[in-house]
């Protein structure tokens, strides 16, 4: 099929290529599918929101004990298809940030997760805040923060229960744009953080000046600890910047003991990880909520 690829790309006698391989008519036609699949979802109510707690570690915490470390929520976009069941997010983001869908799911996912809230706050004297995941395409959207701000004043919550997660390369696109949005959002008393961090390109001059409250240190430098003497540095060294600018520090993909006493060790706020808990559907937090986390020692 390689071959036939190329044959085609060079008899097409043009600079830009042109394939023809069965294969790849299946890829863009299974795309196609979900792409009309996903303008339906929404309607069809086949969106929702799964959980993942993030957990406070404290020096004084053995790594068996952390009840009532609960200091908030992460909730994850899932598809309920009726077909093929729950779908993760790497299956059909790209298609709705291309399609600029994105900018209506992400305000479902908003009013959703103010839904939650609500709900929890009902039963609960103490509800932990939830943090949502932002796109570029929403970031960018004109009039996003007051969007914001009529989805949660509607919804009737308390801005301070709510946290929003950007990535690196979604704050320096435009850096400029980004510190007024962020202002905006942080004066409706949000929270805010950067996602990933490590993965891309942040100004050190523009991570002082955007108004944020923590860092999350991305997967991919924990996975290895305490063993990698680079990522041990660059996770240390992550945990000085952002405390030396007065942030916390949040690791994400916790999945051992062993990676939990190494960030205990390097003075790590907070852990999110399968360790902890994989991301659960709102049913499920129950335990969480009221008892905090129980972690096998
Ligand atoms: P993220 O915001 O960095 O979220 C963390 C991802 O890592 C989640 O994948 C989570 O399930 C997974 N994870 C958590 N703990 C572990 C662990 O210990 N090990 C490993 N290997 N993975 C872990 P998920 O839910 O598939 O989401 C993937 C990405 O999709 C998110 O990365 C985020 O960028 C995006 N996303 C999810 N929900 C939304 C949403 O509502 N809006 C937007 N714009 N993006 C979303
Ligand atoms: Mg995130
Ligand atoms: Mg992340
Ligand atoms: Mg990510």
């Amino acid at each position: 099929s390689a071959d036939t690829a190329m044959y085609s790309a060079k008899n097409s006698g043009r600079n830009n290529y042109q394939f023809y391989v069965p294969e790849m008519n299946a890829d863009a036609a299974l795309r196609l599918q979900t792409e009309h699949q996903l303008h339906l979802a929404l309607e069809r109510g086949e969106f929702e929101l799964h959980y993942q707690p993030k957990v406070r570690l404290g020096s004084g915490h053995g790594a068996g004990s952390l009840n009532g470390a609960v200091t908030g929520f992460e909730a994850l976009l899932r598809w309920r298809h009726p077909q093929r069941g729950l779908v993760a997010p790497v299956e059909f983001m790209s298609i709705l940030e291309e399609t600029g869908m994105i900018l209506a799911v992400g305000e479902w996912v908003i009013g959703e997760a103010c839904r939650q809230l609500r709900t929890w706050s009902a039963v609960l004297q103490e509800v932990p805040p939830v943090a949502i995941n932002l796109s570029a395409r929403q970031l960018g959207q004109a009039g996003f923060a007051e969007t914001v701000r009529a989805i949660v004043a509607a919804a009737g919550v308390d801005p301070r229960l709510l946290e929003f997660e950007l990535t690196e390369s979604m704050l320096m696109a435009d850096p400029e744009s980004a510190v007024t949005i962020l202002q905006c959002l942080k004066a409706q008393g949000m929270r805010l953080s950067v996602d990933d961090f490590g993965t891309g390109y942040s100004s050190l001059a523009y991570l002082k000046r955007f108004p944020l409250d923590a860092l999350k240190i991305d997967r991919t430098f924990v996975r290895d600890l305490p063993a990698d003497s680079d990522d041990a540095a660059i996770t240390k060294a992550v945990i000085s910047l952002a405390h030396s600018l007065h942030l916390r520090v949040v690791a994400e993909g916790v999945e051992t003991a062993a990676h939990l006493r190494a960030l205990q060790a390097y003075g790590c706020d907070e852990i999110q990880g399968y360790y902890i808990s994989r991301p659960l559907p709102a049913q499920a937090c129950a335990g969480w909520l009221t008892q905090g986390a129980e972690l096998a020692a």
